[in-house]
């Protein structure tokens, strides 16, 4: 068989300056990293808490091998439900003051598996333009009409509720805490157009978990929204430092789910340990609240120095800086020299973000030092003045 179009593709993509390679991390995952064999700062991974690699979740993964073994073999629909997936449910369920939580396998399963759940042939979806690719294929998935309504644009979401009155379900999704950007959704405007106009709201806390909200809840929490958001997602790969996602709302909707989703029926259930070590994050944001100060002391003292060197920076109060460069390929260019000195930042391309807006998506964490900051600033600085 001819694999030819396989290479024609990459070249053309290399040529567009779209090509992407894995690289190596061996070691855990810290705020520096040992990148294809080379000490560097950390300065693009989710991981805003520091807790990948916390001692309480990799004690808790080991005694949760001991006690239950590794795989689930099978759905949870089947035999692969177990203790722990129960026990981390309750506790999203409490951690976010819903009545329920289920689990699913990662973020992008949630997605893919929420909207078509309760989106069909004749319903409406309302999407954010800047929404993740996770929603984007969710939307597809369900075969719903999908409005995509621009970046946070309320007038334009109310003109299309209305033009959409005579829909029966109607749906709106938006992330609270914007991956690329870094920017909120103006929740409570969208939590009252919801109401108005008899639309249900789907919000994704992905990158909010963890760091926002007085327990780390997330926007919904911190905002005091939770009575007033039917259905919240999020992830435990991200602050939360381990793996798989939760749907949090009413018992209803996790009884539904289970009923109906495809995502969560047709595949098999996450692992014990995996569950134990979302058990442990979680008790972590309560016992350890001086992490998100730390990540928020961070976030102001990487826009102020940034400021001061004299760059232009992004409407964005949250750990996601990002730095606009535009074309792609001189995105890239100046990531790879930010890269030959030790800092490692990544440049965020299409498709992920619109055509012209290539990015450096500069993340804090709450572990990176003053040093570590200071080393990043002085490296922005040198990088800068060799383009
Ligand atoms: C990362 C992300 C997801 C997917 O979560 P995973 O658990 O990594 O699969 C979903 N939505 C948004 C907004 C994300 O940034």
């Amino acid at each position: 068989m001819s694999l030819d179009f396989a290479r024609l593709e990459l070249e053309r993509l290399k040529e567009a300056g779209l090509y992407r390679k894995l690289r190596l991390v061996e070691g855990d995952q810290g705020p520096t990293l040992t990148l294809n064999g080379r000490e560097v700062l950390n300065f693009c991974s989710n991981n805003y808490l520091g807790l990948a690699n916390h001692p309480a979740l990799r004690e808790a993964a080991k005694a949760a091998i001991d006690r239950y073994g590794c795989g689930t073999g099978s759905s949870r629909l089947i035999s692969g439900n177990m203790t722990l997936h129960e026990e981390l449910e309750e506790k999203i369920a409490q951690l976010k003051g819903t009545e329920a939580a289920l689990i699913f396998n990662s973020g992008y399963h949630a997605n893919i598996g929420i909207l078509p759940t309760l989106a069909g042939e004749g319903s409406v979806i309302f999407s954010d333009a800047l929404n993740h690719a996770s929603i984007i294929d969710g939307c597809r998935l369900s075969r719903a009409e999908v409005v995509i309504y621009p970046h946070c644009d309320l007038d334009r979401l109310e003109s299309e509720l209305k033009k959409a009155a005579g829909k029966t379900q109607k749906l709106i999704v938006t992330e609270t805490l914007f991956s690329m950007d870094g920017d909120e959704a103006p929740l409570p405007e969208i939590v009252g157009l919801a109401e108005r106009y008899g639309a249900t709201l789907i919000v994704d806390e992905a990158h909010a978990t963890g760091a926002f909200g007085p327990t780390g809840a997330g926007i919904v929490a911190k905002l005091g929204l939770g009575k007033r958001v039917p259905i919240q997602m999020g992830t435990l790969g991200k602050a939360l430092g381990g793996f798989g996602a939760y749907v949090a709302g009413s018992r209803d909707l996790r009884d539904l789910l289970i009923n109906r989703c495809r995502s969560v029926i047709y595949t098999t259930g996450l692992p014990p340990a995996v569950m134990a070590m979302g058990i442990a994050s979680i008790d972590l944001l309560y016992r350890e609240p001086q992490r998100r100060l730390a990540l928020w002391h961070n976030i102001r003292a990487l826009r102020e120095g940034l400021r001061s060197l004299g760059f232009s920076l992004a409407d964005s109060q949250s750990q996601i800086q990002p730095l606009i460069v535009g074309v792609a390929s001189k995105c890239m260019a100046f990531s790879e020299r930010l890269l030959q000195k030790d800092v490692f930042v990544q440049g965020i391309r299409p498709p992920t973000v619109p055509e012209g807006t290539s990015r450096l998506r500069i993340t804090l964490m709450a572990t990176h030092s003053h040093h570590h900051l200071e080393r990043a600033l002085r490296a922005f600085e040198e990088v800068r003045s060799q383009f």
